[in-house]
C-alpha cells in the first residue's frame, strides 16, 4: 500500500465525526491493505510485518507493537529539523517552531511545506528498506517502506546517531506530498489524533474480517499486538485468534485498579479477596528455565512494559533459584531495609530505570519482589481463570517443592491474600499491612479474570480519605508484647455542646517510634486506669481519616468512623477547636 493512499484514508477518517463511521472507514482500511495479495502467507511476520499488521498499528499512531517498548527516540527538534531540511534550502526549523506555535499541531505545519526539491540530497532518503533513493517528490513511497526505514531510525544507536536519525527522517520526508508529511510527523511524533483508539481497531478488525469482536478482543489481550492479530482474523480467521496464546518473554499489558470502599466491594461480590498494597514499582517476570541458552532465561518489565531486568538483578536471582517451569506473574518490587522492612516508594525509583551503576545502586538501596498474580504457568494461560485459581497456581510455582507443608507466609515471593465477608477481618488486615510499613490494602473479586489493560471494577484500591476528622483522645490501652509500655488503640470523641461524645477507636497508621512519643504526651493525662484501659483528660487532638461513617450503637456519639487513621497530632488545637457531632452528622449524610 502507497503511504500516499494510507495519508489520504487517514485524512478521512479524520474527517469523521461518528463513531461507526470511523470503524467502518478503518476496516475497510485494513481490508485493503489485507488484499495485498502478495504478501499473504508471505515471511515470518516477526521479521518482514505484512501491510496489514504495519497499518493497524500507524492507523493508532503506533510504529512498533504495543508489546515492544523500542522507541524512535526522536524530539521533537529532530523531527523539525528533518522537517526544515526537506522544506528547502531557506527554511530552518525555527521557521517550523514559528508555524507551529501558530497553527498548534506539527501535521498542520509540515503540510504546509512542499517537499521534494532536495534531490541533491538524495543519498540520505531510502535507508533500511527504502529503496527509492532520488526518487524526491514521488508518489511511491509505501507503508512498508515509512515502517522498515523507522525500524532502522529507531536502531540507530551510539556516536552520531542522532545525525543518522536526521537524516533517515529527512530522507522520508523529502518522498512526502504534503498530505503524507501530515501524518508522517504526526506518527513520528506519536500524536497520530485521528479519532482512532484501541476500541476503534478492535472493531474494525472483526468488520474487516468477520471475526467476532470477543475474540478479536481475547486475542489483543494475550498478543498486545493489534498488528499480529490484524494478520491472524485476515488469514486464519476465528480459529486462529483461538490459538494465540501468552508468550513468555513478551508482557502484556497490567490490570489496573479503580479507587473503591470496602462497603462497595462487599456489596457487589460476596466475599473480597483481601491482599497488602505494597507500595513499590509494578513489575512483570517472564521465566523460561527451559529457554535455550542464548535466549534470556529471564526478563522483567515495568508497568508500561518496558524492559528492566538489568536494573533489578535481584529479581533475576530470585526467579531464577525459585521457578521450575515457564511463568508469566505479575507483582510489585519494593524497596526493604536491612530488616526486611519496606522503605517508601521514593527508594525503589531509585534503582528501577537505572541502567548504570547498577551494582552501587544496588548496595544503596536493596529491592525484592512480591508477587501477586500468575497469568501463565507451565504452559497454560490463565487469563480466563478465577483470582483464587491463579493465586493457588501462583503458590504452587513459588512454592518449594521440597517442602510441601509449607505455610503461605513462609513462601517467599508470594503476597497473601485472605478471602472474606467480614468488614472487621478487612479492617485487622488494613491495619496489619500499615503496621508492616505498606500501602494499604487491594479489594479484588475473587471470581474475576485478569484483564490486560483494563482499569474496571474487579480490582479496588481503598479509597483515599477524603474527609479528615480532628478527634480528642478520650482514652487509650496499653499494648501487648513489646508494645506493653505504649499506649495504643485511642479512643476518639468529638464536641457535642459541652459533652464529648466518643466515635471511634483508631490503632493504625501509628509507627512504634510515633507510638513512644504519643505515650509520652499522654501519659500525663492518664485520669483513671481499669486493667489495659485508661481514661484520658481532654487535652489531646488527632487528625484522623476514614473511609466512612456508620451509625453504631458502639459509641456514644451513635456514629463510628470506619476505617480510622491516625494522620498526627494536631498541636495547634485545643480540644474545644475539635471537630463536633454535628459535623460528623453533616459528613454522613
Ligand atoms: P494508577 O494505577 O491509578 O495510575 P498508581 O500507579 O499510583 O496509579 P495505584 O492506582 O495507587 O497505582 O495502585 C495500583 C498499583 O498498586 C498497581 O499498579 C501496583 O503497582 C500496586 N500494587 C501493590 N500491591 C498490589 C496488589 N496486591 N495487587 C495489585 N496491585 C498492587
Amino acid at each position: 500500500m502507497e503511504f500516499a493512499t494510507f495519508a489520504d484514508r487517514a485524512a478521512a477518517i479524520e474527517a469523521e465525526p461518528a463513531d461507526l463511521e470511523i470503524v467502518a472507514r478503518t476496516s475497510e482500511l485494513l481490508a485493503d491493505a489485507g488484499d495485498d495479495s502478495e504478501e499473504r502467507g508471505s515471511a515470518d511476520s516477526a521479521v518482514e510485518p505484512q501491510t496489514v499488521e504495519i497499518v493497524a498499528r500507524f492507523v493508532q499512531g503506533r510504529v512498533f507493537p504495543a508489546w515492544d517498548s523500542t522507541k524512535l527516540d526522536i524530539g521533537p527538534t529532530t523531527c523539525y529539523e528533518a522537517i526544515a531540511r526537506a522544506a528547502g534550502t531557506n527554511v530552518g526549523s525555527d521557521d517550523v517552531e514559528e508555524r507551529l506555535a501558530e497553527v498548534g499541531e506539527i501535521g498542520a505545519v509540515a503540510a504546509g511545506y512542499e517537499f521534494g526539491g532536495q534531490q541533491g540530497l538524495g543519498a540520505f532518503t531510502g535507508g533500511g528498506g527504502g529503496n527509492g533513493a532520488g526518487s524526491a517528490g514521488g508518489n511511491d513511497l509505501t507503508v512498508r517502506e515509512v515502517s522498515e526505514t523507522l525500524a532502522d531510525l529507531a536502531a540507530a544507536e551510539g556516536s552520531g546517531s542522532q545525525d543518522r536519525k536526521i537524516d533517515l527522517l529527512f530522507g522520508l520526508f523529502n518522498r512526502c506530498s504534503s498530505e503524507e508529511a501530515r501524518y508522517l510527523a504526526r506518527l513520528v511524533l506519536s500524536e497520530m489524533r485521528i479519532g482512532v483508539g484501541e476500541g476503534t481497531v478492535r472493531d474494525a478488525i472483526s468488520e474487516a474480517f468477520d471475526v467476532p469482536v470477543e475474540r478479536v478482543e481475547r486475542a489483543l489481550q494475550v498478543s498486545n499486538d493489534y498488528g499480529q492479530v490484524a494478520r491472524v482474523a485476515r488469514d486464519e480467521g476465528r480459529e486462529g485468534l483461538d490459538e494465540l496464546d501468552l508468550e513468555v518473554g513478551r508482557p502484556v499489558q497490567a490490570m489496573l485498579a479503580q479507587a473503591g470502599t470496602v462497603t462497595d466491594a462487599l456489596e457487589e461480590w460476596d466475599e473480597a479477596a483481601v491482599e497488602w498494597k505494597y507500595d513499590g514499582a509494578r513489575i512483570q517476570l517472564h521465566s523460561d528455565p527451559e529457554a535455550a541458552e542464548a535466549d534470556a532465561e529471564t526478563r522483567v518489565f515495568s508497568r508500561n512494559m518496558e524492559e528492566v531486568t538489568d536494573a533489578l538483578p535481584e529479581v533475576v536471582e530470585f526467579a531464577e533459584a525459585t521457578l521450575e517451569e515457564p511463568a508469566i506473574l505479575d507483582g510489585e518490587v519494593v524497596a526493604i531495609d536491612e530488616n526486611d522492612d519496606p522503605l517508601p516508594f521514593q527508594e525503589v525509583l531509585k534503582r528501577f530505570r537505572r541502567k548504570h551503576d547498577v551494582a552501587k545502586a544496588r548496595e544503596d538501596v536493596m529491592v525484592r519482589p512480591v508477587f501477586f498474580d500468575c497469568l501463565h504457568a507451565g504452559g497454560e494461560d490463565l487469563l480466563e481463570e478465577p483470582l483464587t485459581t491463579r493465586h493457588e497456581r501462583l503458590r504452587a510455582v513459588l512454592a518449594d517443592g521440597e517442602a510441601p507443608e509449607q505455610d503461605e507466609d513462609e513462601i517467599e515471593g508470594l503476597s497473601l491474600l485472605w478471602t472474606t465477608d467480614d468488614p472487621d477481618e478487612i479492617e485487622a488486615i488494613d491495619a496489619e499491612a500499615l503496621e508492616a510499613g505498606h500501602e494499604g490494602i487491594m479489594l479484588k473479586d475473587p471470581d474475576s479474570a485478569y484483564s490486560p489493560g483494563r482499569r474496571g471494577k474487579h480490582w479496588r484500591k481503598r479509597k483515599p480519605d477524603v474527609e479528615t476528622l480532628d478527634c480528642v483522645v478520650t482514652g487509650a490501652e496499653w499494648g501487648e508484647g513489646r508494645r506493653a509500655t505504649f499506649l495504643g488503640t485511642f479512643e476518639l470523641s468529638v464536641r457535642a455542646g459541652d459533652d464529648l461524645e466518643t466515635v471511634g477507636k483508631v490503632a493504625t497508621g501509628i509507627t512504634d517510634e510515633k507510638l513512644e512519643e504519643l505515650t509520652e504526651l499522654l501519659e500525663p493525662h492518664i485520669a483513671a486506669e481499669e486493667g489495659q484501659a485508661v481514661d484520658i483528660e481532654p487535652e489531646v487532638v488527632f487528625e484522623v481519616g476514614y473511609e466512612e461513617i456508620q451509625s453504631s450503637p458502639t459509641y456514644s456519639s451513635g456514629y463510628a468512623l470506619r476505617f480510622p487513621r491516625f494522620l498526627g497530632v494536631r498541636s495547634d488545637k485545643d480540644p474545644e477547636d475539635a471537630d463536633t457531632l454535628e459535623r460528623v452528622e453533616r459528613l454522613r449524610a
